[in-house]
């Protein structure tokens, strides 16, 4: 029954015994039970409360159980909660139009998926179809999802145990000034060599078997790095000159988490940067129930205006995951939540993060922008030595985020950072408060 479901200690016992995690060893994990979310905040089993700077896995932008989303999925369970995609139905037209009216460009046609991963995998579909060429090109530090070409397609340590070598993906380094791979010392100069290394990748991979480069307009769980001014438009500038697809991957990024409708329109600043195909997930609708898709521009839909588009899922705009995003949409325009997210970056997180990382040694770098922000944690500040190994985690890491669990604050951590993450509606003063816990965390473990 339902009491026995929220009983902490049996669904923490039941879970042990039936329940298998993702990228996990099973026997050495003890999920935290969460028996309850309100906004920022989540409760776990012995009724503590942490304030919730990871958006879960960065996807609950508008914070938990928010009452027109959920609103909006009762009613729609109420009135038609599913129907195939073969079908038109009302709350699935309402989705795409509200994400083709913020997409830029003409990026105005939407196939809706599952999730992320599988909005990647169909992106590369289309632009293999869409070219006749069938290598795939992406960055080193990318996550693109847990499918098999997305894993290939994915440049971190997830990728090793999966990767075959088979699909034609071919990785290169992307901008990250911080960890160059092109000892730069500007950012200018972060951004023309790294044009320059993917000019030759082209080259010496041979431009006409080339069908896409798939990049996270902002790399997301790799570790937060917004491109240098220009970059983004030199991809665009030799994608066009090659007759290659450029695929953004918002699925993280995307929805005001970077303080913009989408990440790409920081790169552009007029310059009108617009990729072919733009992913999402996530923050479409705040995670309450899984979606996500691609959005697609006028030149690759017509080439499937008069030829079948091979693929397809049964759930594709499922009526519940879609009347969510149409309530997330209209409440983002409603209440302004992405020039929130912008302001919290430029007034609070920034701010804040800067006056960590003048007060803790271990700090090397804070970056980011709007409601999305990694601190990069170091050994040693002069050879940046990170205080947990690529792929990896160490006891000074682990130290860290203990001290923030017991202070009541969930953060997202991947290797040597930790990432600012929280609902896009989180209060000044909530995020405030987080940061004061990450500080005493910091200086507890020094
Ligand atoms: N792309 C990016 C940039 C992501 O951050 C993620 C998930 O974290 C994915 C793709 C995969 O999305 P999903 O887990 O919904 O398949």
């Amino acid at each position: 029954d339902l009491a026995s479901t929220y009983d902490a200690g049996r669904a923490y016992e039941l879970d042990r015994a039936h329940v298998f995690h993702s990228w996990s060893a099973q026997a050495e994990i003890s999920p935290m039970v969460i028996t309850r979310a309100e906004g920022s905040h989540v409760w776990d089993g012995a009724g503590q409360q942490y304030l919730d700077f990871s958006s879960q896995l960065v996807f609950t932008n508008l914070g938990h159980q928010h009452p027109r989303i959920v609103a909006a999925i009762q009613e729609q369970a109420g009135h038609l909660a599913t129907v195939a995609p073969a079908f038109a139905n009302g709350t699935r037209s309402e989705a795409a139009r509200l994400i083709a009216s913020h997409t830029p460009g003409d990026l105005d046609h939407v196939f809706f998926t599952n999730g992320g991963a599988d909005a990647n995998e169909h992106a590369v579909r289309m632009a293999r179809l869409h070219t006749g060429r069938h290598k795939v090109l992406t960055t080193y530090r990318s996550y693109h999802g847990g499918t098999q070409l997305a894993v290939n397609m994915t440049g971190d340590p997830r990728r090793w145990a999966s990767d075959h070598g088979s699909t034609g993906t071919v990785h290169f380094f992307g901008p990250f000034l911080y960890r160059s791979a092109f000892h730069a010392t500007t950012e200018a100069e972060e951004c023309q060599r790294a044009l320059e290394h993917l000019e030759q990748v082209v080259a010496l991979e041979g431009p006409s078997t080339v069908a896409a480069i798939v990049l996270e307009a902002i790399p997301g769980t790799a570790g937060i790095m917004v491109p240098p001014p220009g970059y983004l438009a030199g991809v665009r500038e030799i994608c066009d000159r090659h007759g290659i697809v450029l695929v953004a991957d918002e699925v993280m990024s995307g929805f005001g988490r970077s303080g913009r409708w989408f990440a790409v329109e920081h790169a552009s600043h007029g310059a009108g940067v617009v990729p072919d195909l733009l992913t999402f997930a996530k923050g479409v609708n705040s995670g309450y129930v899984p979606l996500g898709g691609v959005a697609i521009s006028d030149a690759v839909h017509a080439t499937f205006a008069h030829r079948s588009y091979p693929g397809g899922l049964t759930y594709s705009g499922h009526p519940l995951a879609c009347a969510a995003a149409v309530a997330t949409i209209r409440t983002m325009e409603d209440e302004d939540v992405v020039g929130r997210a912008e302001r919290l970056g430029a007034d609070v997180i920034g701010p804040g993060l800067a006056a960590l990382a003048a007060k803790h040694d271990r700090i090397g770098e804070v970056r980011g922008t709007g409601a999305f922000w990694a601190i990069e944690l170091v050994s040693d500040r002069a050879t940046r030595e990170p205080l947990a190994p690529y792929g990896g985690s160490s006891p000074e890491m682990g130290a860290i985020v203990k001290g923030c669990q017991e202070r009541g604050l969930l953060p997202f951590v991947n290797f040597n950072r930790i990432h600012v993450v929280p609902p896009l509606t989180t209060s000044d003063e909530e995020v405030r408060e987080g940061l004061a816990i990450l500080d005493d965390a910091l200086a507890a473990t020094a």
